[in-house]
Order: C-alpha cells, then structure tokens, then sequence
C-alpha cells in the first residue's frame, strides 16, 4: 500500500474506532480539532458542538462553507432488566436486520467502556415463523456478560448510556477497507485532507465537522446560520450499489471509481437539488486536475447540504459523496483511493472559487 493511502487510512482508523453518536460527537470533534488546528486561521465549536474551522481568503470576499458530519447512528441503553440484560433504542436509521448478533461498544456518562453482544431467544424456542422473520428491536437485548441489574449499575451503567457497533477497520484486498461509522468518518477524513492541501483560497472557507446529522441534518442547520455561508458544499458517503443482485441499471456509484459529483438526492429529489453551477464547477475542476469522478443521482436519503441550502436567502449548495457500500451496518466498505480523490477534488474546488464567481451564482438585480 502506498505511504497516503496508509495515512488516509490510519486516520480512517483513529476516526472510525472512537464511539460517536449523534450527540455525543465530543472524542472524534477532539481528534478533528487537533488535525486541522494548524491548517486553519480560527477555529472554534458552537453551542450544539459544531467544529468551526476558517481559512481565511486572499480577498476578503465570498464564503465557502464545507461540511462533513461527525456522528454516527448507535442506540441509547433505554432499560435495564432485572437480569442484566440491557434494552436499546436507536438513534438514527438503524435496520433491524442487521444489528443481530452483533458485538458492541457502550460507554458511560463517565467515559468507562463495556463490550456486550446483541442477542436474541435461542431458535430452538422460537416458533416456525418467527425464525422466517428479521427479529424487531424490541425482542433484542445487549448481553454484556453481567448476571443482575445490580451488578450493572455497580459498573456505573446507567439508562441513557450510549451504544455503538464494535469493530475495528481492517484492510480488505484492493486498497478497500471495512468497518463501522465510515459514514461519515470517511467524509471528515476528506475534510481534514481538504484542509491540510488547500493553498490560498480566494474567498473565506469555513471547515465544519458537523453534528447530529444522522436524526436530521440538525447541526449543518445552526452551523450554516452562524457562518451564513454563500456557497456551500458536504462531503458525505452515498450508496454504492455495485453489488450482485443489484439490477446494473440501477447501479447508482461504483466503488473505485472516484468522487461522486451529486444531482440531486432524496425521492423524487426532494432532498438536494444541487445547484447546477457547483456541478458544472466540479466536472471542470475534476477534468482539469485530471481527478476521477462520477454523476450521482440518488432516490433516497440526503445530507447536511439539504439544509444549509434553506439557510436565509438560500444557499447555492452540492455534494461530493464517497460511495460506501452496506451503509449504517458494522461493516461498511470503501476504496481508500475514493476517500482521497475526494479530498483532492474539494480543494481544487476550494482554491477556483472567487468572489466574482460566488456573485455570479448568488441571483440577479434585473430593474
Ligand atoms: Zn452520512
């Protein structure tokens, strides 16, 4: 493997280990804190724990605002049984299917660590029909190995205590890795990236690792109305859907094949529409620096980008996703070549920006 794609992956490593719900996005907000502090002009965090960091323009005009999302989907520890089994409640878009049998991480209100298992009733008490069924949440439990509610809340463990999947990323074959949390700990290693290379923008760039964007966008939206961006753009993972028994044509974005330039997301694009002068500025900034590329046009889900585009008057906005196959599972995949291609592509973005060019996408006086 080559000496970057060793860091990038090293850094995926740090980020995506480190448990990070929405929420408690504190641990991954210190480790971005302490990679980009040398890269920027200023650098603060919010009231709701947004990461701010700004790399001030040549010109002093014009604001660029980039964002990728810190958390992670995980679950609150919503009871605890007389047995010391553990109860769940998720938080973000987590699919029942695939949490079964899963090890994973929970960390107290005092920063203590457990490891437990989700377990379900043995099958062979399980009627016919049940084992034709993916379990619901509610039969599920976490195991954590304690035999009484005593026992665990002697641990300190307590209701509200966060839970997220155990597993540590590892090298696959052909520059791919896997692991949890890659949404979007993928995306704020290209941020971090984009940080470290970006060379004298012209306009203000704005840094933001955001928030609590798994339950709803929320911290790109206090984030955007506290810079109060004019352009802006997220890094975000999309839906590579290059796996057998997926129909070709409906392939969305293949691994490997570079930054996803978005079109728009959401059904019926009702999330992002992204606009078509930050889409026609990434193609040429991609064919000019010869980094490789693909369309994405998405029909569901969405990113920060969605809200910061609502923010005020509006806000021109795109996204340059990463395609990430079997999204919110523990065992999430990309091409490390994917990750830095979009790095590089958000700093060749960052640096064409002008003023002139941020007034020419931001409307018109006709009388
Ligand atoms: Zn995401």
């Amino acid at each position: 493997m080559l000496e970057w794609k060793r860091e990038v992956f090293s850094l995926i490593k740090r980020l995506a280990e480190v448990p990070g719900p929405s929420g408690y996005e504190d641990p991954i907000r210190s480790i971005v804190a302490e990679c980009v502090k040398d890269y920027v002009d200023k650098l603060w965090v919010d009231p709701w724990g947004n990461l701010i960091g700004l790399k001030r323009g040549s010109t002093g005009e014009g604001k660029l605002m980039i964002a990728a999302h810190m958390d992670e989907i995980g679950f609150f520890v919503s009871h605890i049984e007389d047995e010391g089994f553990l109860r769940i409640t998720p938080i973000g878009g987590v699919a029942e299917r695939s949490l079964l049998y899963q090890r994973v991480l929970l960390k107290t209100r005092d920063g203590k660590l457990f490891r437990g298992v989700i377990g379900l009733k043995p099958p062979h008490v399980a009627k016919p029909e049940e084992l034709q069924k993916v379990p619901e949440l509610k039969e599920l439990f976490v195991d954590i190995g304690a035999s009484s509610r005593e026992e665990v809340e002697k641990l300190g463990i307590r209701v509200g205590d966060i839970v997220v999947y155990d597993r540590e990323p590892v090298e696959l074959v052909g520059d791919r890795v896997t692991g949890k949390a890659f949404d979007d700990r993928v995306g704020v290693v290209a941020l971090i990236e984009a940080a470290r290379m970006l060379e004298k923008p012209k306009v203000d760039v704005y840094l933001v690792a955001t928030v609590q964007e798994e339950v709803g966008l929320r911290g790109a939206r206090t984030s955007a109305f506290a810079v109060s961006p004019d352009v802006a753009l997220s890094i975000d993972v999309t839906i590579a859907s290059d796996v057998p028994g997926v129909a070709k044509n409906e392939w969305y974005t293949r691994l490997g094949k570079g930054p996803a330039i978005k079109i728009a997301d959401g059904r019926g694009a009702s999330g992002l529409i992204a606009h078509p002068k930050i889409v026609n500025l990434l193609v040429s900034v991609a064919e000019k620096y010869k980094v490789p590329y693909q369309m994405e046009i998405i029909p569901g889900g969405t990113t920060d980008a969605s809200v910061i585009a609502l923010n005020k008057e509006g806000v021109p906005a795109g996204t340059v996703s990463i395609p990430t196959r079997y999204i919110h599972s523990p065992v999430e995949v990309v091409d490390l070549n994917d990750v830095y291609y979009t790095a590089l592509l958000v700093k060749y973005f960052a640096e064409e920006v002008t003023p002139e060019w941020v007034k020419s996408v931001k409307g018109f006086v006709l009388k």
